[in-house]
């Protein structure tokens, strides 16, 4: 095709020799093949096979039973490159990176396992009821350096304590944070600032607002890209919910609005309570009914759940509160077009494409039913006694995400067979193994 050659010659007039394509599996990793640029006519003709059992093969080698996978013979799913995100790697010189879409070859649709479809499927529900989203997304990660010492390999970058918002070389030895933001910035997602959060070695960077499958793309690109250019430096950084005891956790959080088929707000209303419109406090009426089932996306391992808790900045309680960071859903101060909630709920950890579709399946269903939230919090937003819990723990989770049909409608049947499925097994696997904290407890006086 007359666009395939134009990119072709394009990458070459860059020096590019190597284009890889990558795609989000279920639970958001990165998976990958590097094309030789000869190739990627025939590979978006094609598509790329991949085999499926990436979904069948846990990151510790275990088998996961998965539907469509072992049990139907490992076949393949195909990968669609899409040259609309091609962008050259500016630490890899020589690669550019695109993304790409999933189909089942059997029948040419996309796969049950592709984020991305799963994603448009929601903004397009959006989009049938006049709603336009627009997500900002907000991560946080820890830098490790490498320690053979230690029984994980890696050790905190820096243990200092209270350097949240401490610019330089004072919290940051060797100002990783410059050197990745400059990175980003060349790699064209969209990345507008970062700082040093609370915890030693913890950073936050800010990707700017823009369309929710955008918005996820970048996302997902990110959190890749953060970790390879850690790799580069001999270092790991992890968006996992809550990597040390000594330290708080890493969210995810994500600023949402919406705009009408006009491009204007459709969460401002000046003359409404809180300047907030009758679609915005249905929304975040919305994300409140369904945080039980969200958390299944936004918090989706058994260590997610160790991230919450009173006093941490992440959330506990399910509960809504007008400037407060100690309620789940924060609304920024902002009116006008900035009119917007923050989702404080998602860890770092979560499938940017999971995390987004559920938030925007869950404000959907909120607006849809018309609800209206309760008063917003005010002050001190760690007492139970006002609001209910979110799920302890990851199995809770699961199980509230499969009694929530509404919300499982509008992400779809094989997508949440597949996803209870991984997850469950996820946690049986977890539930069997003998955890260090179990013999420090046990061992001597037992
Ligand atoms: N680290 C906190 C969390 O886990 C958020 C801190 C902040 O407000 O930046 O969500
Ligand atoms: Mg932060
Ligand atoms: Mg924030």
């Amino acid at each position: 095709a007359p666009s395939v050659r134009r990119h072709l010659e394009r990458l070459a007039a860059e020096g590019i020799d190597v284009v890889r394509v990558t795609y989000p599996d279920l639970i958001g990793t990165e998976r990958a093949r590097d094309v030789l640029l000869d190739h990627l006519p025939a590979a978006c003709d094609h598509g790329l096979a991949f085999c499926r059992a990436v979904y069948h093969t846990s990151p510790q080698g275990d088998t996961v039973p998965v539907p469509g996978g072992l049990d139907a013979g490992l076949p393949d799913i195909c990968v669609h490159p899409d040259l609309d995100t091609l962008t050259a790697l500016p630490w890899e010189p020589g690669v550019a990176a695109c993304l790409g879409d999933v189909t089942d070859p059997a029948t040419g649709l996309p796969a049950p396992e592709s984020p991305r479809d799963l994603l448009r499927a929601v903004v397009e529900r959006c989009a049938e009821h006049g709603l336009r989203p627009v997500v900002g997304p907000e991560l946080e990660y820890f830098l490790c350096d490498a320690a053979p010492e230690t029984a994980s390999g890696w050790r905190r970058y820096s243990e200092a304590q209270g350097v949240v918002y401490t610019a330089g070389l004072r919290a940051d030895g060797d100002n990783h944070l410059l050197r990745t933001l400059r990175m980003l910035r060349d790699l064209g997602i969209g990345v507008s600032g970062g700082n040093h959060e609370y915890d030693g070695s913890q950073f936050e960077i800010n990707l700017t607002h823009s369309d929710a499958l955008e918005a996820a793309d970048r996302a997902f690109r990110f959190k890749a890209a953060v970790k390879e250019l850690a790799r580069k430096e001999g270092r790991l950084a992890t968006f996992m919910a809550k990597p040390f005891n000594s330290a708080g956790g890493s969210g995810f959080h994500l600023h949402l609005s919406c705009v009408d088929e006009d491009g204007i707000s459709a969460f401002a209303d000046p003359a409404a309570p809180y300047g907030l419109s009758a679609t915005a406090r249905h929304a975040v009426a919305g994300v409140l009914a369904h945080a039980p089932a969200l958390a299944a996306l936004a918090n989706p391992t058994v260590n997610s759940y160790k991230r919450f808790g009173p006093d941490t900045l992440a959330p506990w309680l399910i509960d809504w509160g007008l400037d407060n960071r100690s309620a789940m859903v924060r609304i920024p101060p902002e009116r006008g077009a900035a009119t917007r909630f923050e989702l404080r709920l998602g860890d770092a950890g979560a499938n940017p494409y999971l995390l987004i579709a559920g938030t925007l399946a869950a404000a959907l269903l909120g607006v849809l039913a018309g609800e209206e939230p309760p008063a917003p919090l005010e002050g001190y937003g760690y007492d139970s006694a006002r609001s209910a819990v979110l799920p302890g723990s990851l199995p809770a989770a699961l199980d509230a995400l499969e009694a929530d049909t509404a919300l499982t409608g509008l992400l779809g049947k094989d997508f949440t067979a597949s996803y209870l499925t991984y997850k469950r097994d996820e946690v049986a696997r977890f539930q069997r193994h003998v955890t260090d904290w179990e013999f420090t407890e046990y061992a001597y006086h037992l």
